[in-house]
């Protein structure tokens, strides 16, 4: 049985599927505008977590990530580079696929994108205007009826009783205390260029919030298991998918609505308003690896803030090390022999406790002490020589058990990726980053230095594909 909390309800509550040992997840992606920072991969390796902690309970998954490619800020920064929209979307799109497998998240089954979904959307909002909940305001947009939905604020638990009806917010993000209707679709203005699509209420351009209804429902049905976000999404992106929906449609939305907290630098939280982030090639280029920098994100509760710093990175090297150590050690010992046999004891022991912490609404820093206990007592078995070459290789089917929930012991290897070496993780970073700013004599250059290495890359629609020649 797994427990997970419930921002929804505000409880920890058993997991219940809407099919046996099958989850239907939704999480909401990146707006690309801009690099990913460390926040954002804080959300997204916490998702990583949990899709990897479901398998490892046996079930399947079906995990649909959106790519938010038109909204406000999209468009503003298109029209900032001189460039059409898709143009200035796609190496961004191509630099987060690249840096999510640089930090061992594997993939979500669907990565719909908001600009190949607008017929979904206005079929949408043809519904919320079939059941009385969208109007068109005097501008031509068409906006949300909040009063007219009686579920409104559940999840936010918002105080309605100050709602001035009619009362209205045209931009995408808002504070929940200037919450009204919102926009569905933003008829055309100047600012939009030619970033515009026709809809039986004029030309326009879909609000930000109603690409994840649209979505999320044609991928995984009308309602589904569980919806993620950091917890700045909760209000008003997930408030307003929820009204969306459950207006359109009438029945429950999502089951279980999961949030994690923010990652902070020096007690503040890390975004691109305030200047004070980093992102992945950053740190890469500081000489940290994709590993490191994974194991310092996930290793903190996820509804609990983490307070990012260069001593955790720091720390998160020395432990690695020491699970190196030992796995080597291990290794070496069990030889050619498979795992199959008893687990010694201690083994045993601190598998149960790993799966528990896990199960236990992803008590990660929990499990975290559960794979070091096991570094600890391998390493003292071995060392007073009572491990057997049979029991090593248990020991070791162990390690990877955990690390299928992990991810940072065997690095790269569960997403079906060679490990690549840091000087070559770096080079491939500094790429992207270089193709992103259209600096292709650069990237050819970078492209014969991993050659020089032995290393071969090609570019894909997913992003580079590296492989050792
Ligand atoms: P955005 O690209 O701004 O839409 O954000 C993408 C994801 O990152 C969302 O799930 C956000 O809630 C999450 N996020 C943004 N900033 C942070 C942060 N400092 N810590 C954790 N998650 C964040
Ligand atoms: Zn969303």
């Amino acid at each position: 049985m797994m427990f997970f909390y419930n921002s929804l309800t505000r409880t920890k509550e058993t997991l219940k599927t809407l099919e046996p040992k099958r989850v239907k997840m939704y999480t909401c992606g990146p707006t690309v505008y801009n690099f990913a920072h460390i926040g954002n991969f804080r959300a997204y390796t916490f998702e990583d977590v949990l899709r990897r902690a479901l398998l490892f309970n046996g079930y399947r998954v079906t995990q649909v990530m959106n790519l938010t490619d038109v909204d406000d800020k999209t468009i503003r920064g298109s029209k900032a580079a001189g460039v059409p929209l898709k143009t200035f979307t796609a190496p961004f799109i191509e630099a987060f696929f690249s840096d999510l497998k640089a930090l061992n998240v594997q993939p979500a089954e669907v990565y719909p994108a908001a600009t190949d979904h607008i017929p979904e959307m206005l079929t949408l909002i043809e519904k919320l205007f079939a059941r009385g909940l969208a109007y068109q305001s005097e501008d031509g947009s068409v906006y949300f009826s909040v009063a007219k939905f009686p579920g409104y604020g559940k999840l936010a638990h918002l105080d309605l009783s100050g709602l001035r009806a009619g009362a209205r917010v045209a931009q995408d993000e808002y504070e929940k205390e200037s919450y009204g209707d919102f926009a569905l679709w933003k008829a055309w203005d100047a600012n939009d260029g030619d970033v515009v699509w026709n809809s039986p209420w004029g030309r326009g351009r879909p609000g930000w919030h109603l690409e994840c209804s649209a979505m999320s429902m044609k991928y995984l049905g009308e309602t589904f298991d569980i919806h993620t976000g950091g917890i700045d999404n909760l209000f008003p992106h997930h408030e307003n998918e929820i009204a969306q929906a459950e207006g359109a449609t009438g029945k429950p939305f999502v089951n279980l609505w999961m949030h994690c907290a923010h990652l902070r630098v020096n007690g503040e939280k890390m975004s691109k308003s305030l200047g004070n982030f980093f992102t992945l090639r950053d740190l890469i280029a500081k000489g940290w690896t994709g590993r490191e920098i994974r194991y310092v994100l996930i290793n903190g509760h996820y509804r609990q803030a983490l307070n990012f710093t260069f001593d955790a990175l720091e720390a998160a090297r020395t432990a690695l090390a020491r699970v190196d150590e030992c796995v080597g050690a291990l290794t070496e010992k069990a030889g050619s022999s498979q795992a199959g046999g008893k687990l010694p004891k201690w083994a045993a022991a601190v598998r149960e406790v790993f799966a528990a912490a896990v199960d236990d609404d992803l008590n990660i820093p929990e499990a975290f002490a559960a794979l070091f206990s096991l570094v600890r007592e391998s390493n003292t078995a071995l060392r007073q020589n009572l491990l057997s070459v049979q029991e090593a290789a248990d020991a070791l089917a162990v390690f990877d058990a955990m690390d299928s929930v992990l991810g940072v012991v065997r690095f790269g290897r569960t997403a079906g990726d060679e490990t690549l070496p840091a000087e070559v993780e770096a080079l491939v970073a500094s790429r992207a980053e270089a193709r992103a700013n259209k600096d292709w004599k650069g990237a050819d250059r970078i492209r014969d230095e991993l050659a020089a290495l032995g290393w071969e890359v090609r570019d894909s629609k997913e992003g580079q594909k590296v492989k050792k020649r």
